[in-house]
């Protein structure tokens, strides 16, 4: 629940408005998990919600555990539908990954979330749980024991997981702004990063929210042609359209927007594609992600050549584009970007229940 559905509950109780604010707090700040715990709080008031709401999230179902120290998480939700997020560890931070539908209808023909299948949209409820569930499971003492103090690393959030977060544009958007929120989860916008496709009208709408988090578009390809061979959406939503909203996007603190671009063996990753992605990126102002392709047998591509994706950087580096190529996290685990599906576990990964 928002701020405002909070406020109006306790004023049908015929509270006063601070309630609301407390609540919010008990729910989002300290992540109270039963009404019970709400200690200043009336005893009537709690009561009183107790009769209409529960206060629970989503119930991690199974962990996963990469030897790269990634972990995935699979969550099995109201109705029996399954995802998955995933906890990524790193030197100096750590980053939860998270989905915003259950399968993703988009169809990109490298993307095993889209080859396994849709299910349904997820709530606000099922996806912030899955932050509150991830950070609860990953305390600071557990995974740097040799840091006492209370957060020595900063938390970051990539709204790239399954699904396309802006064919779910209300719950996501609810959700981003409680992660936001101070008194909520308190993520600064630059550590919130949303990935999309590029699905126009609600990009317009993300870029009007009070506080719009890190943009991250999905490219993965030089010209239109190509991308509607890999990507479906390309049909209704151009790349030249995608590239304006995203130049006009306005990112915290005045970042740059980032290109994702996955490379696929022979398909994408050629220096004539880099010079053709360099030519029609000019000097604007973006930076590229480039991703080597995580592949899966269900997958009809294969990995670029270590030695290819050096040299593709290098031509985009010569071009003056700012260029980073992602490491793969929990490919083992089936846990890397491209590789969550709506199946349950990975046969021969480490469970623990
Ligand atoms: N639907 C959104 C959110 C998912 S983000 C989007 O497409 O942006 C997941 C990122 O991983 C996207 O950039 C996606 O294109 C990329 N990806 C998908 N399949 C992949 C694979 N097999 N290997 C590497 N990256 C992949």
């Amino acid at each position: 629940m928002s701020r405002d559905a909070l406020g109006e509950v306790v004023a049908e109780l015929g509270e006063r408005p601070y309630r609301a604010r407390q609540l919010f707090e008990w729910l989002y700040q300290r992540r109270a998990r039963d009404l019970d715990a709400l200690s200043d709080l009336p005893r009537g008031l709690r009561s009183s919600l107790a009769e209409r709401f529960s206060l629970r999230w989503p119930e991690i179902a199974e962990r996963s555990l990469s030897f790269d120290g990634t972990r995935k998480y699979l969550f099995r939700l109201d109705g029996g539908a399954t995802i998955e997020s995933v906890y990524i560890p790193e030197s100096d931070r750590r980053t939860i990954c998270i989905s915003t539908q259950a399968g993703c209808p988009l169809k990109c023909s490298f993307c095993l979330t889209g080859v396994a299948g849709y299910q349904r949209s997820l709530k606000t409820w099922e996806i912030l749980g899955q932050v509150a569930a991830v950070m609860e499971d990953n305390p600071a003492a557990a995974t740097h024991p040799d840091r006492r103090d209370e957060d020595p690393f900063p938390w970051n959030v990539v709204v790239m997981g399954m699904g396309e977060p802006l064919l779910n544009y209300e719950a996501t958007a609810s959700a981003l702004r409680i992660l936001m929120d101070p008194k909520g989860f308190a993520l600064p916008p630059r550590k919130l990063t949303v990935s999309t496709v590029g699905i126009l009208p609600a990009l317009e709408k993300l870029a009007r929210e009070d506080t719009p988090p890190n943009l991250a578009i999905s490219l993965h390809a030089p010209d239109p042609g190509l991308r509607r061979a890999l990507m479906p959406i390309e049909e209704k939503y151009p790349m030249a359209d995608v590239l304006a909203a995203a130049l006009a996007y306005p990112t915290p603190r005045g970042g740059r927007v980032t290109l994702e671009y996955v490379l696929l063996r022979g398909v994408n990753d050629t220096p004539a594609h880099a010079r053709e992605l360099a030519r029609r990126l000019g000097r604007r102002r973006f930076k590229v992600n480039l991703i080597p392709l995580n592949p899966a047998p269900e997958i009809p591509f294969q990995a670029p050549r270590p030695g290819d994706v050096d040299a593709f950087a290098a031509v985009l580096v010569d071009a003056g584009v700012t260029v980073s190529v992602r490491r793969p996290r929990g490919q083992d685990i089936l846990a890397a970007c491209g590789q969550l599906h709506l199946k349950g576990p990975t046969p021969g990964s480490a469970v623990h229940a």
